[in-house]
């Protein structure tokens, strides 16, 4: 059984450390959910990272692989286009001659002219042009390097797989009024090697003449590729990130320049690390048609050999492999530094949450302490009425024994019977009917107790005596009920300023009060009357005709013995009274300490 004491305590502790403990363990676990969730988000960013790395030069690469096939599918038909068009300007350019003159020059005539006309229009350095023949395979028109055959009959030129190819434009114009052919030649410079050509060729009806032109279709590729490298190296500059085309047999078609100083500073670059990045990109591309790939290379950026993750791809339909990297030590920087700012960012929010901890913890804090304190006080009084409660059990206990003994006492019964009802009240009456607090008896009876008690134990006694101030013109002004409930509000009051179960309050009379404290020294008890003058006058109760304030006030009288030798209870209270007069007659409203 936990005795009143120990429970005292837990009740009036209980809230004040239980709820900012609470509230400490709630934002505590706050703290560990937070730190578990920052964990896995930083596990998740360096994954998301490569991820996005990694896709993001997949996504580049098919763009650009589609460029690639859309350029190259086109080169065919494109050449095709331009060799028409050239021959249509050349006819237009014959047409115009010839329906000019038609009226006014002999053909001779107009044939030169068309001819010289027709002589300059050349393209790609002179490698395209305009040639003429007539339906007899004569030509009238021959290119640079076949003017020797010039007014000749070339009706049985084959190329170099043997076609007759004089004889099938010249078909092709009867027939058809002109049209596509392809041949193959061999070109000067490389002989052995074959090129193949594409001719367009159109009828000259005027004169059975034909106009046609040609032009190599590696040429026009060589041309493409051009253009497509300079497309991809348009769109390359972009940071660390680069794309890079390689061969199928090997050799690099594009890469981001190396500068001088980098290649010289790093020894042997060329040989070890070029070919060996190129042959495992070549001998990927064998098995797949695309992969990622691993290799070092030098960083531009930093100037060193690093490792480099690249994803590579064939390029369908071509010989090409495009591909594009990252460093993995860029990735690791770039995560080193988000994660940093995430480190802030968590830093700064755990120390909000601490913060606010700490001042939620302060604030609850006081909060319990309130509540605490406000148990505290309804438990002392709670157990002051119930030792009150007690003692008039007892006393009715001990009148019934009497009545009982009385009973069979030989006394007049209607007079016996009105000693013991008066007997039971008196005794009953330990407690003041109007303000609940124990009466001048049960004072009287304590305070012999207490005076005893102090003596023995060496502890000092404290004796408070109280009176309201003009309660007499209180009740004069606002009746004798308002005055019962100001006595009731004030009586109320002393008894929840009592901090320790050993303190009492009585009611001494009328409007005034005793209180006992024991075991205070002169200053606490100077404290305590001084708090009990501030709490009555916080009751803020009116009183117009107070000729103190306009609040109803006290005056205290406090008197003090150390309980070293006997205490003399009479003296004790008379000093107190003595300490409240003096009050009274120097003005009210204060606390007078009978000191000596
Ligand atoms: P002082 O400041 O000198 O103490 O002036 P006072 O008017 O308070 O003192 P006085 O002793 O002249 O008057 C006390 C008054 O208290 C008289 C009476 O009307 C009032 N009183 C005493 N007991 C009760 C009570 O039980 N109920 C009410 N309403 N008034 C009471
Ligand atoms: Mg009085
Ligand atoms: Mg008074």
């Amino acid at each position: 059984m936990l005795s009143g004491r120990r429970f005292l305590k837990i009740l009036s502790f209980g809230p004040l450390l239980l709820i900012p403990l609470m509230v400490g363990l709630l934002s505590f676990l706050y703290i560990e959910m937070y730190n578990k969730s920052f964990e896995f988000s930083l596990k998740e960013l360096e994954k998301d990272m490569y991820e996005m790395e990694m896709s993001t030069g997949k996504d580049k690469i098919s763009s650009v692989s589609d460029i690639i096939i859309y350029q190259k599918s086109t080169t065919q038909e494109k050449l095709k286009s331009r060799i028409k068009d050239r021959v249509n300007v050349a006819y237009e350019i014959a047409n115009n001659i010839y329906n000019k003159y038609k009226n006014v020059k002999s053909k001779e005539e107009i044939q030169n002219i068309i001819k010289t006309s027709l002589e300059t229009l050349t393209w790609n350095n002179g490698e395209s042009f305009i040639y003429m023949l007539d339906y007899d395979g004569i030509f009238r028109l021959a290119p640079k390097h076949l003017k020797h055959l010039e007014e000749t009959c070339a009706i049985d030129l084959q190329d170099s797989t043997g076609k007759y190819i004089i004889k099938e434009e010249i078909a092709l114009c009867i027939n058809d009024d002109g049209g596509f052919l392809w041949n193959t030649f061999t070109k000067s410079p490389d002989s052995g090697k074959k090129h193949k050509q594409i001719v367009y060729v159109k009828a000259f009806n005027h004169y059975n003449w034909y106009l046609g032109s040609g032009e190599y279709i590696d040429s026009a590729i060589k041309k493409t590729d051009k253009e497509l490298l300079k497309t991809i190296a348009e769109i390359n500059n972009i940071g660390n990130r680069y794309i890079f085309v390689v061969h199928k047999d090997g050799y690099i078609l594009f890469q981001k320049a190396i500068p001088d100083h980098i290649s010289q500073n790093i020894s042997d670059f060329e040989k070890k690390y070029t070919l060996k990045a190129i042959e495992k990109i070549t001998q990927s591309m064998k098995e797949n048609n695309s992969d990622y790939v691993s290799y070092n290379w030098v960083n531009l950026q930093t100037e060193t050999i690093e490792e480099k993750l690249s994803y590579i791809m064939k390029v369908p339909g071509t010989d090409w492999i495009i591909g594009t990297g990252f460093y993995l030590k860029d990735i690791e920087q770039e995560i080193a530094l988000k994660k940093s700012e995430m480190y802030k960012i968590y830093y700064e929010k755990s120390q909000r949450v601490i913060y606010l901890t700490v001042l939620i913890m302060i604030v609850t804090f006081f909060i319990s302490y309130y509540i605490s304190a406000k148990i505290k006080q309804s438990f002392l009084n709670y157990e002051r009425r119930i030792s009150l409660k007690n003692l008039e059990l007892e006393q009715l206990n001990e009148g019934l024994e009497q009545k009982i003994k009385d009973r069979t006492s030989e006394l007049h019964k209607s007079e016996y019977d009105l000693k013991i009802k008066n007997d039971i009240l008196e005794k009953l009456s330990r407690r003041d009917g109007l303000t609940n607090i124990a009466n001048r008896r049960y004072f009287d009876e304590n305070f012999e107790i207490k005076c005893k008690e102090s003596s023995r134990e060496q502890t000092s006694l404290v004796a408070i005596m109280i009176d309201i101030d003009c309660f007499k013109d209180y009740n004069d002004h606002y009746g004798h009920a308002k005055g019962d409930e100001a006595l009731k509000k004030v009586a109320k009051t002393l008894e929840n300023e009592l901090k320790r179960p050993s303190d009492m309050v009585a009611r001494y009379g009328g409007e005034e009060f005793v209180l006992l404290l024991k075991d205070v020294d002169i200053k606490g008890a100077k404290q305590v009357a001084d708090s009990l003058l501030k709490a009555i006058a916080n009751l803020k109760i009116p009183h117009e005709y107070s000729i103190v304030t306009n609040i109803i006030s006290i005056s205290i009288g406090v008197s003090y013995a150390d309980g070293y030798e006997n205490i003399d209870k009479e003296a004790l209270l008379k000093e107190a009274d003595d300490a409240l007069y003096e009050a009274k007659n120097s003005g009210r409203n204060k606390v007078v300490m009978n000191n000596t």
